[in-house]
């Protein structure tokens, strides 16, 4: 049962903040902070995700504990522990922080606490294999300078919900955390944590292979957490899983954005096709070459004009998609390949698929001064083979013009080239510039 009290709260600060109305068990009629229309519900219930009902043209998702911090943090003292209910504060957090069904995991975890400078918090402490623990500290854990605490070695191995029988699995996503692992379980995917995306499950993955026997080995879908560590992470276990007789490939939570399976499960985004989609992301990551990128970018999109980066190039691919056709037509009736391959090959010699830069330009912010009306749009620049990242001032006119971006380019980065035309810089900053933050002068010093 969730606790009644807090959710309470909740809902009046939701109906006084947003104007809610109460609706059979729904709050619904919300002003959408995106698209200002009275769109936004919720479930009273569980008030824990907010959702633009234009869901085409609006989409906006708001995670409530995000938005009131401050609820989300004190659990034991909103849920104190009792001899009724031992892991009161561990439960609320579950339930509420992580959107988790509780039922499921019961006795997989207890209510602990953790003590530092003279301050303390529960915890929810996890048992590991191998005798060891793992637990996250839940009350205001900003207090601290570590969110969870490991006891014991859980090398080689992973954590695994009992009632999974992964024998039966025909693919099993291998995430970081233990939460992106239940959220994904309780999405009816086979899921285990490995804790730390430098924790290769050697032996859990022997132990499996014995538990099979003869019988067909399930896919791996490493679904570590985004960013440099868990992808670079990703493609050395798929590679070395893959030199081990396991069928792998990877899945990504988000493109762009910051978000985990956790939240993805809270905003009821781990739907079959969503899968689909973080499987491509994870595709796209594994890519070894620029053309194998755009082919995959092709495919999925059935877009035939777009841009990407590749090994931090800038890229651009461009299709006459009737000769394609004709060539993969011609190439199928002179060699024996197959359809993929063959198109494969087409793409190679249809020459769709340029270098225009060699470098990744990734716009960050802007800034403008209304004194002296002038701007600036900050943009960071990426170099292959682990070159360190540069980030310069654009105006206006260096951005709009061709010849002037590659001036401005060079002139930042040493041997930065651009070599694409006005019309290709035109679609990259009408697509990358609207969304990125605008920042005040005033706030020049001190902008991370
Ligand atoms: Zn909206």
């Amino acid at each position: 049962m969730i606790n009644t009290m807090r959710v309470n709260l909740i809902i009046s600060k939701l109906i006084q903040e947003f104007q809610f109305k109460e609706q059979n068990g729904y709050l619904r009629q919300g002003i959408c902070p995106d698209c200002q229309k009275k769109e936004l519900f919720t479930a009273i219930d569980k008030p824990f995700v907010l959702k633009c009902g234009r869901e085409n043209k609006c989409g906006a998702e708001i995670i409530v504990k995000e938005i009131y911090p401050e609820l989300f943090h004190n659990w034991s003292t909103h849920y104190p522990k009792t001899q009724q209910a031992p892991n009161a504060a561990a439960d609320a957090y579950l339930q509420q922080a992580r959107g988790l069904n509780i039922a499921p995991l019961k006795g997989l975890y207890i209510e602990s606490g953790y003590h530092a400078k003279g301050l303390g918090s529960a915890t929810v402490k996890f048992t590991l294999p191998n005798g060891a623990y793992w637990e996250r500290v839940i009350d205001n854990p900003q207090r601290f300078d570590r969110k969870a605490n490991f006891f014991g070695s859980y090398k080689g191995y992973w954590w695994s919900l009992p009632q999974q029988d992964l024998t039966k699995a025909t693919e099993i996503w291998l995430t970081e955390g233990i939460f992106d692992a239940i959220s994904l379980a309780q999405n009816g995917l086979y899921a285990v944590s490995l804790m730390s995306c430098h924790n290769y499950p050697e032996h859990a993955l022997a132990a499996l292979k014995t538990a099979l026997g003869a019988n067909k080995k399930p896919l791996l879908v490493w679904a570590l957490d985004k960013g440099n560590a868990g992808e670079k992470a990703i493609r050395k276990h798929v590679a070395r899983s893959q030199q081990e007789g396991w069928k792998s490939c990877a899945a990504l939570p988000s493109q762009f954005k910051n978000e985990d399976w956790n939240d993805l499960h809270l905003k009821g985004k781990l739907e079959r096709y969503d899968l689909m989609r973080y499987r491509y992301y994870g595709d796209l990551l594994l890519t070894k070459s620029a053309t194998d990128k755009a082919m995959l970018i092709f495919n999925y999109t059935h877009r035939n004009d777009f841009y990407f980066q590749f090994d931090s190039r800038f890229y651009w691919f461009k299709l006459d998609i009737e000769r394609h056709l004709k060539a993969v037509e011609r190439i199928l009736d002179s060699e024996k390949l197959t359809k993929e391959e063959a198109t494969t090959k087409a793409l190679k010699e249809s020459g769709a698929v340029n270098e225009i830069a060699n470098c990744y330009p990734t716009p960050l912010y802007f800034q403008k001064s209304e004194e002296t009306d002038e701007s600036w749009y900050y943009l960071k620049l990426d170099f292959p083979q682990q070159r360190p990242n540069v980030k310069a001032t654009f105006t206006a006119s260096q951005l709009t013009s061709a010849s002037e971006f590659k001036k401005r380019l060079l002139h930042v980065a040493k041997g930065a080239v651009y070599t694409g035309d006005t019309h290709q810089l035109d679609r990259f900053c009408k697509n990358e510039l609207p969304h990125i933050k605008e920042v005040k002068t005033q706030n020049f010093i001190g902008y991370s």
